[in-house]
């Protein structure tokens, strides 16, 4: 199976493409390729549109069944065969990858002071929240945490993609904190982004190519939701 776009190029707000089947009851189309993120790891999927010659026909979600992609639309359905070009609404993904990538340097800055490994998040544009095991938490750590990690974003790390066969990736001290071993058994290639110098991590979202677009960070909150587990949430500032 051909990778999407966005695994290999985030940074693609459309691409041509054809369409090669349609669920007439679920309303939803497959491409042939497509820039569309289906959401996981906690990035929520993308929106856009198709656009037929003129016409565009709004793109309301998207789910990736085995490796499929569907567009789910609320308009007219496009016959199978039917070019398109298919564009992100690219203000909103460009702030969930740059969401993103803050997750990542928050998990290299958490890990850099305590070890301690990510065990959940989420995001939306502009917010995320992550959940860790901390038993050794103070409240007067967290500024200093933020002050870190917008020093982390301004270095202007490179962040890479790669593909790593999965025996490669068990094998992989750098990952295994982030529970590569709970990936599913079947698969047999790992993708890879590293915040070079900062955080490794398997992952399937897209990301921006250096840290210093993300801006700025505030750390909102941190919640203790137990004797070590603590849920920090941020907000991008720029
Ligand atoms: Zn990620």
């Amino acid at each position: 199976m051909a990778r999407n776009v966005y695994s290999t190029d985030s940074y693609a707000r459309e691409v041509a493409a054809t369409v090669v089947d349609v669920d007439d009851v679920d309303r939803r189309v497959l491409l042939d390729t497509t820039v569309f993120y289906p959401g996981g790891g906690g990035q929520p999927h993308d929106t856009g549109a198709l656009w037929v010659g003129d016409d565009a026909i709004q793109v309301d979600r998207v789910t990736s069944d085995r490796g499929n992609v569907w567009h789910w639309i609320a308009g007219d359905l496009p016959a199978v065969g039917t070019p398109v070009r298919a564009q992100l609404d690219w203000d909103r993904r460009y702030t969930l990858m740059r969401t993103h990538t803050a997750m990542h340097a928050m998990c290299g800055v958490v890990w850099e002071r305590y070890q301690s490994p990510v065990t959940g998040g989420n995001m939306k544009e502009g917010e995320g929240r992550l959940d860790f095991e901390l038993p050794d938490w103070d409240s007067a750590h967290k500024f200093p945490m933020e002050e870190e990690l917008n020093r982390q974003l301004a270095k202007a790390l490179e962040v890479t993609v790669s593909f790593l066969p999965r025996d490669e990736a068990d094998a992989d001290p750098s990952l295994i904190r982030t529970k590569v071993s709970l990936l599913p058994k079947g698969l047999t290639e790992v993708r890879v982004i590293d915040i070079v110098g900062l955080d490794r991590q398997a992952d399937g979202g897209t990301h921006v190519h250096r840290t210093d677009e993300v801006g700025r960070v505030e750390i909102t909150k941190v919640e203790s939701k137990g004797r070590a587990f603590r849920r920090i949430r941020f907000e991008l500032l720029d």
